[in-house]
Protein backbone atom coordinates (compact mmCIF):
# COMPACT_ATOMS: atom_id res chain seq x y z
CA UNK A 1 0.00 0.00 0.00
CA UNK A 2 1.50 3.50 -0.78
CA UNK A 3 1.65 5.31 1.82
CA UNK A 4 -0.40 8.31 0.17
CA UNK A 5 -3.22 5.82 -0.32
CA UNK A 6 -5.62 6.18 2.16
CA UNK A 7 -5.41 3.82 4.51
CA UNK A 8 -8.43 1.61 5.91
CA UNK A 9 -9.74 3.39 9.61
CA UNK A 10 -8.12 2.51 12.99
CA UNK A 11 -4.73 1.98 11.48
CA UNK A 12 -1.94 3.84 12.79
CA UNK A 13 0.93 3.95 10.23
CA UNK A 14 3.10 5.03 12.14
CA UNK A 15 3.39 2.26 14.81
CA UNK A 16 5.26 -0.90 13.11
CA UNK A 17 2.94 -3.74 13.33
CA UNK A 18 4.01 -7.58 12.72
CA UNK A 19 1.53 -8.17 9.70
CA UNK A 20 2.73 -5.44 7.99
CA UNK A 21 6.58 -6.46 8.91
CA UNK A 22 6.18 -10.17 7.63
CA UNK A 23 4.14 -8.51 4.44
CA UNK A 24 7.05 -6.44 3.95
CA UNK A 25 9.75 -8.88 4.28
CA UNK A 26 7.62 -11.70 2.24
CA UNK A 27 7.57 -8.98 -0.48
CA UNK A 28 4.15 -7.28 -0.24
CA UNK A 29 2.88 -3.80 -0.25
CA UNK A 30 0.99 -3.85 2.06
CA UNK A 31 3.22 -1.97 4.64
CA UNK A 32 4.21 1.85 5.88
CA UNK A 33 7.39 3.86 6.29
CA UNK A 34 7.30 2.39 10.27
CA UNK A 35 7.41 -1.29 9.13
CA UNK A 36 9.96 -1.21 6.56
CA UNK A 37 11.99 0.25 8.99
CA UNK A 38 12.02 -2.51 11.13
CA UNK A 39 11.57 -5.10 8.79
CA UNK A 40 15.24 -3.77 6.79
CA UNK A 41 17.01 -3.52 10.41
CA UNK A 42 16.03 -7.32 11.22
CA UNK A 43 17.61 -8.02 7.44
CA UNK A 44 20.26 -6.12 8.52
CA UNK A 45 21.33 -7.43 11.95
CA UNK A 46 20.22 -11.34 10.59
CA UNK A 47 19.61 -11.80 6.42
CA UNK A 48 18.69 -15.09 7.03
CA UNK A 49 15.29 -13.74 8.10
CA UNK A 50 14.33 -13.28 4.22
CA UNK A 51 14.10 -17.20 3.80
CA UNK A 52 12.65 -17.25 7.55
CA UNK A 53 9.35 -15.65 6.73
CA UNK A 54 9.71 -17.84 3.13
CA UNK A 55 9.93 -21.25 5.16
CA UNK A 56 7.22 -20.42 8.04
CA UNK A 57 4.57 -19.43 5.16
CA UNK A 58 5.83 -22.33 3.12
CA UNK A 59 4.80 -24.56 6.52
CA UNK A 60 1.78 -23.17 6.68
CA UNK A 61 0.71 -24.33 3.79
CA UNK A 62 2.39 -28.21 4.07
CA UNK A 63 0.64 -28.29 7.40
CA UNK A 64 -2.65 -27.56 6.38
CA UNK A 65 -2.69 -29.71 3.32
CA UNK A 66 -1.48 -32.27 5.91
CA UNK A 67 -3.87 -31.98 7.99
CA UNK A 68 -6.64 -31.31 5.58
CA UNK A 69 -5.62 -34.94 3.63
CA UNK A 70 -6.07 -36.45 7.42
CA UNK A 71 -9.81 -35.57 6.99
CA UNK A 72 -9.37 -32.54 9.18
CA UNK A 73 -12.44 -29.96 7.87
CA UNK A 74 -12.45 -27.56 10.13
CA UNK A 75 -9.54 -24.69 10.76
CA UNK A 76 -9.08 -21.96 13.67
CA UNK A 77 -6.35 -20.05 12.41
CA UNK A 78 -5.21 -17.23 14.58
CA UNK A 79 -2.92 -15.10 13.48
CA UNK A 80 -3.98 -14.89 9.73
CA UNK A 81 -1.91 -12.39 8.29
CA UNK A 82 -2.54 -10.27 5.07
CA UNK A 83 -3.71 -12.45 2.43
CA UNK A 84 -0.97 -13.33 0.42
CA UNK A 85 -0.20 -16.85 -1.72
CA UNK A 86 -1.70 -20.27 -0.23
CA UNK A 87 -4.44 -19.13 2.58
CA UNK A 88 -5.61 -21.38 4.38
CA UNK A 89 -9.10 -21.60 3.30
CA UNK A 90 -7.11 -22.01 -0.63
CA UNK A 91 -4.97 -25.22 0.65
CA UNK A 92 -7.05 -26.52 2.52
CA UNK A 93 -10.66 -26.01 0.35
CA UNK A 94 -8.13 -27.50 -2.32
CA UNK A 95 -8.05 -31.31 -0.80
CA UNK A 96 -11.63 -30.95 0.57
CA UNK A 97 -14.11 -28.23 -0.77
CA UNK A 98 -16.46 -28.83 2.11
CA UNK A 99 -13.69 -27.78 4.64
CA UNK A 100 -14.30 -24.54 6.99
CA UNK A 101 -12.20 -21.78 7.93
CA UNK A 102 -12.48 -19.47 10.80
CA UNK A 103 -9.54 -16.80 10.18
CA UNK A 104 -8.69 -14.02 13.37
CA UNK A 105 -6.55 -11.01 13.26
CA UNK A 106 -6.00 -7.92 15.09
CA UNK A 107 -4.74 -5.85 12.74
CA UNK A 108 -7.92 -3.91 10.79
CA UNK A 109 -5.58 -3.97 7.41
CA UNK A 110 -5.84 -7.66 7.67
CA UNK A 111 -9.79 -7.18 7.81
CA UNK A 112 -9.98 -5.53 5.25
CA UNK A 113 -8.28 -7.28 2.72
CA UNK A 114 -9.60 -10.53 3.59
CA UNK A 115 -13.03 -9.09 3.29
CA UNK A 116 -12.39 -8.91 -0.32
CA UNK A 117 -10.42 -11.99 -0.35
CA UNK A 118 -13.99 -13.55 0.72
CA UNK A 119 -16.31 -12.71 -1.05
CA UNK A 120 -14.96 -14.68 -3.99
CA UNK A 121 -15.67 -17.89 -1.41
CA UNK A 122 -18.68 -20.24 -1.19
CA UNK A 123 -20.99 -18.53 1.80
CA UNK A 124 -20.21 -20.39 5.69
CA UNK A 125 -17.36 -22.21 4.91
CA UNK A 126 -15.09 -19.21 5.18
CA UNK A 127 -15.52 -16.39 8.56
CA UNK A 128 -12.93 -13.96 9.45
CA UNK A 129 -13.16 -12.11 12.57
CA UNK A 130 -11.17 -8.98 13.76
CA UNK A 131 -10.16 -10.34 17.51
CA UNK A 132 -7.19 -10.55 19.65
CA UNK A 133 -5.77 -14.27 20.39
CA UNK A 134 -5.45 -13.11 24.16
CA UNK A 135 -9.38 -12.55 24.49
CA UNK A 136 -10.19 -16.30 23.95
CA UNK A 137 -13.60 -15.76 24.49
CA UNK A 138 -13.86 -13.28 22.08
CA UNK A 139 -13.04 -15.53 19.26
CA UNK A 140 -14.38 -19.08 20.64
CA UNK A 141 -17.53 -17.34 21.26
CA UNK A 142 -17.97 -15.50 18.59
CA UNK A 143 -21.07 -15.80 16.58
CA UNK A 144 -19.18 -16.19 12.96
CA UNK A 145 -17.24 -18.76 14.61
CA UNK A 146 -19.91 -20.54 16.43
CA UNK A 147 -22.02 -20.16 12.79
CA UNK A 148 -19.19 -21.79 10.88
CA UNK A 149 -17.02 -24.58 13.55
CA UNK A 150 -18.89 -27.48 15.18
CA UNK A 151 -17.01 -27.97 18.66
CA UNK A 152 -18.06 -31.24 19.24
CA UNK A 153 -15.88 -32.29 15.80
CA UNK A 154 -12.20 -32.16 15.71
CA UNK A 155 -10.45 -28.76 15.01
CA UNK A 156 -7.41 -27.66 13.78
CA UNK A 157 -6.07 -24.99 15.53
CA UNK A 158 -3.44 -23.24 13.40
CA UNK A 159 -1.25 -20.61 15.29
CA UNK A 160 1.62 -19.85 12.98
CA UNK A 161 3.82 -17.09 12.87
CA UNK A 162 1.98 -15.62 15.85
CA UNK A 163 2.56 -16.77 19.47
CA UNK A 164 5.91 -14.40 19.98
CA UNK A 165 4.21 -11.73 19.85
CA UNK A 166 2.29 -13.19 23.35
CA UNK A 167 4.97 -12.81 25.94
CA UNK A 168 4.65 -14.52 29.34
CA UNK A 169 3.38 -11.99 31.51
CA UNK A 170 0.01 -12.21 28.91
CA UNK A 171 0.31 -15.91 29.58
CA UNK A 172 1.02 -17.29 26.43
CA UNK A 173 0.57 -20.86 27.46
CA UNK A 174 -2.72 -20.32 29.60
CA UNK A 175 -3.98 -18.72 26.28
CA UNK A 176 -3.19 -21.42 24.08
CA UNK A 177 -4.50 -23.90 26.41
CA UNK A 178 -8.26 -21.58 26.21
CA UNK A 179 -8.03 -22.98 22.35
CA UNK A 180 -6.91 -26.18 23.22
CA UNK A 181 -9.18 -26.58 26.16
CA UNK A 182 -12.27 -25.63 23.47
CA UNK A 183 -11.63 -28.73 20.97
CA UNK A 184 -12.13 -32.19 21.13
CA UNK A 185 -9.51 -34.96 21.34
CA UNK A 186 -8.73 -36.03 17.87
CA UNK A 187 -8.16 -32.10 17.03
CA UNK A 188 -5.15 -30.28 16.30
CA UNK A 189 -2.72 -27.68 16.58
CA UNK A 190 -0.24 -26.11 14.53
CA UNK A 191 2.71 -23.46 15.52
CA UNK A 192 5.86 -21.93 14.35
CA UNK A 193 7.56 -20.05 16.78
CA UNK A 194 10.87 -17.67 16.58
CA UNK A 195 13.51 -19.55 18.70
CA UNK A 196 17.63 -18.86 19.66
CA UNK A 197 18.22 -22.75 19.65
CA UNK A 198 19.71 -23.23 16.04
CA UNK A 199 21.44 -19.74 15.75
CA UNK A 200 21.74 -17.96 18.81
CA UNK A 201 24.17 -14.80 17.52
CA UNK A 202 21.85 -13.83 14.75
CA UNK A 203 18.27 -14.53 16.23
CA UNK A 204 19.23 -12.41 19.26
CA UNK A 205 20.25 -9.75 16.75
CA UNK A 206 17.06 -10.36 14.83
CA UNK A 207 15.03 -10.08 18.05
CA UNK A 208 17.00 -6.77 18.60
CA UNK A 209 16.20 -5.05 15.59
CA UNK A 210 13.11 -6.33 15.53
CA UNK A 211 11.94 -4.53 19.37
CA UNK A 212 14.23 -1.82 18.13
CA UNK A 213 11.42 0.56 18.22
CA UNK A 214 8.47 -1.44 20.04
CA UNK A 215 9.00 -4.47 22.10
CA UNK A 216 6.79 -6.93 19.84
CA UNK A 217 8.27 -10.58 20.12
CA UNK A 218 9.54 -13.17 22.45
CA UNK A 219 12.08 -15.79 21.31
CA UNK A 220 11.63 -18.47 22.91
CA UNK A 221 13.08 -22.28 23.48
CA UNK A 222 12.27 -25.74 22.26
CA UNK A 223 11.40 -26.86 25.64
CA UNK A 224 9.30 -23.44 26.27
CA UNK A 225 7.41 -24.09 22.86
CA UNK A 226 6.62 -27.94 23.72
CA UNK A 227 4.72 -26.54 26.47
CA UNK A 228 1.73 -25.46 24.28
CA UNK A 229 1.27 -29.04 22.90
CA UNK A 230 0.22 -30.34 26.69
CA UNK A 231 -2.28 -32.96 25.96
CA UNK A 232 -1.22 -33.48 22.67
CA UNK A 233 1.22 -36.04 20.87
CA UNK A 234 3.27 -34.85 18.02
CA UNK A 235 2.62 -36.12 14.71
CA UNK A 236 6.36 -37.16 12.74
CA UNK A 237 8.69 -35.99 12.27
CA UNK A 238 8.04 -34.11 15.92
CA UNK A 239 9.60 -30.20 16.44
CA UNK A 240 12.25 -29.37 14.31
CA UNK A 241 13.89 -26.49 11.88
CA UNK A 242 10.87 -25.33 9.87
CA UNK A 243 11.82 -26.89 6.11
CA UNK A 244 12.47 -29.69 8.06
CA UNK A 245 9.02 -30.87 8.57
CA UNK A 246 7.38 -32.76 6.41
CA UNK A 247 8.93 -31.30 3.38
CA UNK A 248 7.67 -31.48 -0.07
CA UNK A 249 9.43 -34.10 -2.62
CA UNK A 250 13.00 -32.67 -3.43
CA UNK A 251 12.46 -30.47 -0.96
CA UNK A 252 14.21 -32.33 1.57
CA UNK A 253 17.88 -30.79 2.25
CA UNK A 254 16.61 -27.23 1.28
CA UNK A 255 17.62 -25.41 4.28
CA UNK A 256 20.27 -27.05 7.13
CA UNK A 257 19.83 -23.97 10.18
CA UNK A 258 16.92 -21.98 11.01
CA UNK A 259 15.32 -19.37 13.43
CA UNK A 260 11.98 -21.31 13.78
CA UNK A 261 10.80 -24.52 15.24
CA UNK A 262 7.53 -26.16 13.62
CA UNK A 263 5.07 -28.81 14.72
CA UNK A 264 1.75 -29.94 14.37
CA UNK A 265 0.09 -31.93 17.58
CA UNK A 266 -2.91 -34.03 18.00
CA UNK A 267 -4.98 -33.91 21.17
CA UNK A 268 -5.18 -37.40 22.96
N1 LIG B 1 -0.09 -16.95 10.09
C1 LIG B 1 0.40 -16.19 8.96
C2 LIG B 1 1.57 -16.90 8.36
O1 LIG B 1 2.23 -17.66 9.07
O2 LIG B 1 1.86 -16.69 7.16
C3 LIG B 1 0.78 -14.76 9.37
C4 LIG B 1 1.88 -14.62 10.40
S1 LIG B 1 2.29 -12.94 10.76
C5 LIG B 1 4.00 -13.07 11.11
C6 LIG B 1 1.63 -12.74 12.42
C7 LIG B 1 0.19 -12.31 12.45
O3 LIG B 1 -0.29 -12.39 13.80
C8 LIG B 1 -0.03 -10.88 11.98
O4 LIG B 1 -0.99 -10.84 10.98
C9 LIG B 1 -0.50 -10.14 13.23
O5 LIG B 1 -1.41 -9.10 12.95
C10 LIG B 1 -1.13 -11.27 14.03
N2 LIG B 1 -1.17 -11.00 15.47
C11 LIG B 1 -0.16 -10.59 16.27
N3 LIG B 1 -0.59 -10.44 17.53
C12 LIG B 1 -1.92 -10.77 17.53
C13 LIG B 1 -2.93 -10.80 18.54
N4 LIG B 1 -2.65 -10.47 19.79
N5 LIG B 1 -4.18 -11.19 18.18
C14 LIG B 1 -4.47 -11.52 16.90
N6 LIG B 1 -3.55 -11.50 15.90
C15 LIG B 1 -2.29 -11.13 16.21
Amino acid sequence: MADDAPAPPKINTSVPHPARIYDYLLGGKDNFEADRKVAEATVAASPGVLQGVRDNRAFLGRAVRFLAEQGITQFLDIGTGIPTQGNTHEVAQAVNPAARVVYVDNDPIVMAHARALLRSTPEGRTAYIEADLRDPDSILKHPDTLATLDFDQPIAVVIVGTLMYVDDEEDAFGVVKRYTDAVVPGSHLAITHVTADFEPESLEAFAEAYNSTHEMLTLRTGAEIMRFFDGFELVEPGMVGLSHWRPAPGEDSYRRTHGAYGAVGRKL
